[in-house]
């Protein structure tokens, strides 16, 4: 049996190794394709990081794919049933590194997109391709650049769908119409180092703090809404000591992470993280580091159309759902258009053994394929 065209493709894409940023390819794979489909292509490279952009039309509104061709290193070869950068099929899934995350996607993307122009050439609107090498990396010169340099000529996305893999169980059982924000504090909290038998020549930064750490872990940030689950604080890391038992430590650090909702933003947390430090009289130091601010798609054209889609192909709707890490959604959410995630079941992301069902992949270019037709015929 021959491959079909979706599985040819994504094939093609595992067998280069692209580990982040490294593109290895990918990227002119795709671009060969688009081209031969009337598509205006810009290579964007920053840094390290190769990025395309690719626009079919000049109306609006413009949709576009957005994703990744980096994948995250393969690890301990050993530990792979498979070569994992060598594509196989075992038992109806297609197995290597980026099967889910996110190749399979891509070959989904281009083929519904070839589809669809064979049966719509004169399509209504735009359609665009934003593909980075650096999502699984640092995330400083990929989709984030992109959007910049979009955003400064005006050419903003109307609708995006990012191909991260959304799914828990079937393809498309969970699409998700937003992210939770994240921010991370670190904290230093000062006291005075001593013998632990003369703690009246000392101060103890960790007694000093518990109260307030207490008080920070539990806190109702906020009740969450319709679309978020709470907003929540956690401690990953701390550190005190010098590593004797007769030293009362001089410094305590501590580093919390706050997972928050469309509920609350950055300003908030902070005077409401300063508010509860200041209440507990301690000497410290906080810096801040912004990971990526919440956004939420509501109700509205793209999320009906992807319904829609989802619904007919897989006879049921999808949950609609924000859980999960950041992801690039989050930079393209500042363009102030609409942006879904969809994509393959992510049971084996980033894992050894990773791997796509081969008809998930026929499911999800049809997914695609129909929203284009929900949107711009
Ligand atoms: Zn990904």
């Amino acid at each position: 049996m021959t491959d079909t065209p979706t599985l040819a493709l994504a094939k093609d894409l595992i067998s280069r190794q692209s580990v982040t940023p490294i593109d290895a390819g990918c990227q002119n794979v795709m671009i060969e394709r688009l081209k031969a489909l009337g598509f205006e292509i810009e290579v964007m490279v920053f840094e390290d990081t190769t990025n395309f952009w690719a626009r079919r039309g000049t109306e609006a509104p413009l949709f576009a794919f957005a994703g990744h061709t980096d994948v995250v290193p393969a690890g301990n070869i050993e530990l792979w049933d498979t070569p994992p950068f060598e594509p196989r099929i075992k038992n109806g899934f297609l197995h290597g590194r980026g099967a889910a995350d996110m190749k399979g996607s891509l070959a989904s993307m281009v083929v519904a997109v070839e589809q669809f122009i064979t049966l719509y050439p004169n399509h209504k609107g735009s359609i665009g391709f934003l593909i980075t090498s650096d999502e699984e990396g640092p995330f400083i010169n990929g989709t984030v650049r992109v959007v910049e340099a979009l955003m400064k000529r005006g050419e903003n996305i109307d609708m995006c769908i990012v191909g991260e893999p959304s799914s828990t169980e079937v393809v498309g059982d969970v699409v998700k119409n937003g992210r939770r924000g994240s921010i991370t504090g670190d904290l230093t909290v000062k006291g005075i180092q001593g013998h632990v038998a003369y703690p009246h020549l000392a101060k103890n930064p960790v007694h000093q703090s518990l109260l307030a750490l207490n008080e920070l872990a539990s806190t109702e940030w906020d009740q969450g809404n319709n679309y978020f689950p709470p907003t929540s604080f956690q401690i990953p890391n701390v550190q005190a000591g010098t590593g004797a038992s007769n030293v009362i430590p001089g410094e305590f650090n501590v580093q919390f992470n706050l997972r928050f909702s469309t509920e609350l933003n950055n300003e908030i947390i902070v005077k409401r993280v300063a508010e509860i430090l200041d209440k507990h009289n301690l000497e410290y130091h906080l810096d801040w580091t912004f990971n990526g601010d919440p956004f939420l798609t509501d109700t509205g054209k793209l999320l009906d159309a992807v319904v829609s889609a989802v619904g007919a192909v897989n006879q049921t709707k999808p949950a609609l759902l924000t859980t999960g890490g950041t992801s690039d959604g989050r930079f393209i959410a500042r363009m102030r258009g609409q942006v879904v995630e969809l994509g393959p079941v992510n049971a084996t992301i980033h894992k050894v053994n990773e791997c796509v069902k081969v008809d998930d992949l026929e499911k999800l270019t049809k997914m695609y394929q129909m929203t284009l037709e929900n949107l711009l015929v």
